[in-house]
């Protein structure tokens, strides 16, 4: 690669952020830095129709969640600024002339009305070289006619004249060389009078002309743009310069057919974005992956494996491992089932891989709320101690509330199991075996209580299940020994003395 690598993440802000966006932008980060370019936000805001307040600032924080930095972009300028479209109108207003000067673009006044009327005489109708002779447009009216209707203030669009019959290739780094004919497409419009305006495609070309693009990594659905915005490069003579394109694959519902929408999202019980939304027209509330407790590094490596993989079976990657083994022609062409399970399995993961003390950080608020004041060291001990059976940190409280409280209550199905009736006598006697332990390490313990209950000729298990039913309140928790290590003799002792009273 001789040019600079330079990758653009370029949303329109028209609502949250999906899922797909984001591993879209995931991919353009990954290229990005693997190979020392730069990644840059830029906003495609031309369609005032479909924007959405706080749809920018809601890109750029989820992105940021995430750890995916920017080099350039609205909220950091950069040597290409401005990075916003719709600050950039002028810029477009120049280009647009340049094609209607070079007679690749004309002018059109049919309007909405008078378009509506040809669509209901001919079926199929397009707006092409096969009609756009019989339109009112530039082509068709003189040139004082269309000065006349432009000093008038009437509105008019500029539309692209596509010539017929020509072959487009597209070649796309993931997909190889996908060929389409010109008649296919209709002559779009570039540019609007009526808000001074230029459409998604002409801002498009000319942004990632100006702003040097190098690869244009984006969604599948924007595949059927891209002959367009070839034809463009080519009416403005950058062909030398184009990008190369590749278009990622579709993520896919989790039964594997369709694409992948929100509603599937609702009715399975996943977020399908980043972050909690608040819908600014209807208050409504969507979910984010955020907010349901998933760790940032195990949505970005459930997402990068979403439509790649490195060629192997390595499931778990750290940012800098998944810089270093992306490449593009490693994505596939064929949808990626979104299984929202194997997301659960990354944030599990990822439970696992963070260091206690930081999950105690997360965990400590929730301990909080329910009024418990315990020492940080004491939680991180706790942390290590459950972590390994909760996928969120929210289900921490599930696996360890008597860490922090003693039972209340016995689950009634242990008692009738567990609660042999020798329990009480022997428990007794345990409360003074460990009365006489000083060390009261997890180890210590488990040798010295072993020790007595061979040498009484107890039978191990019966003991231990009555133990941890008086310490848990039921037959679940990780090893006793590192339960009562935890809580310290005198609280095990309580607990032993509570159950011996209170079991019936
Ligand atoms: N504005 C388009 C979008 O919302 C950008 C498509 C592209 O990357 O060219 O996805």
């Amino acid at each position: 690669m001789s040019q600079k690598v330079r990758v653009r993440f370029a949303p329109s802000p028209t609502g949250a952020l999906h899922i797909g966006g984001v591993r879209t932008a995931l991919y353009n980060y990954l290229f990005a830095k693997k190979h020392h370019g730069d990644f840059i936000l830029r906003i495609e805001d031309t369609d005032s129709q479909r924007f959405v307040p706080g749809a920018e600032e809601y890109i750029i924080e989820a992105l940021t969640w995430l750890g995916l930095q920017f080099d350039e972009g609205t909220h950091l300028g950069g040597a290409y600024a401005p990075y916003r479209q719709s600050d950039r109108k002028d810029i477009y207003k120049k280009y647009v002339d340049v094609l209607l000067e070079k007679g690749a673009a004309y002018i059109a006044f049919d309007t909405p009305a008078e378009l509506a009327a040809k669509r209901e005489l001919v079926g199929n109708f397009q707006y092409d070289a096969s009609t756009r002779g019989s339109m009112r447009n530039s082509l068709t009216l003189s040139k004082e006619e269309v000065k006349a209707l432009i000093d008038a203030g009437d509105q008019y669009v500029v539309r692209f004249k596509i010539d017929p019959n020509q072959d487009v290739l597209v070649n796309d780094v993931i997909r190889g060389e996908v060929k389409y004919n010109s008649s296919v497409l209709d002559d779009k419009v570039l540019y609007k009078s009526a808000d001074q305006l230029p459409t998604y495609h002409l801002a498009n070309i000319v942004d990632d002309h100006l702003m040097e693009i190098s690869h244009v990594i984006r969604g599948e659905e924007w595949l059927p743009s891209s002959p367009l915005h070839v034809l463009l490069y080519r009416a403005f003579g950058w062909e030398d310069t184009m990008p190369l394109f590749a278009h990622l694959p579709l993520l896919l519902k989790p039964e594997g057919n369709g694409k992948l929408s929100k509603r599937d999202g609702d009715r399975l019980g996943f977020p399908v974005f980043p972050l909690e939304w608040k819908d600014p027209a209807s208050g409504e509330i969507s979910s984010g992956y955020r907010e349901s407790g998933y760790l940032p590094e195990a949505v970005i490596n459930f997402l990068a494996l979403l439509g790649w993989n490195p060629g192997n079976d390595q499931e778990i990657m750290t940012m800098t491992e998944l810089i270093d083994l992306f490449s593009l022609e490693k994505c596939s062409k064929s949808g990626a089932k979104f299984d929202y399970e194997k997301g659960k399995w990354f944030n599990h993961q990822y439970i696992q891989l963070r260091p206690n003390s930081e999950i105690a950080k997360i965990f400590y608020p929730i301990l909080e709320d329910k009024g418990i004041d315990v020492p940080v060291e004491y939680v991180e001990t706790v942390v290590g101690l459950v972590k390994e059976r909760v996928s969120f940190v929210k289900e921490l409280w599930g696996q360890s509330s008597f860490f922090f409280i003693a039972p209340t209550a016995y689950d009634e199905k242990v008692v009738k199991k567990r609660w042999k009736e020798e329990s009480p006598a022997q428990m007794t006697e345990l409360i003074e075996v460990l009365k006489g332990i000083d060390d009261f390490s997890a180890h210590n313990q488990e040798e010295i209580v072993k020790g007595w209950i061979e040498s009484k000729g107890y039978h191990l298990g019966n003991v231990m299940n009555a133990f941890r039913l008086a310490l848990v309140g039921e037959s679940k928790g990780p090893h006793i020994f590192d339960i009562t290590a935890a809580i310290g003799k005198d609280e095990a002792i309580a607990r032993l003395e509570k159950a011996i009273l209170n079991i019936k």
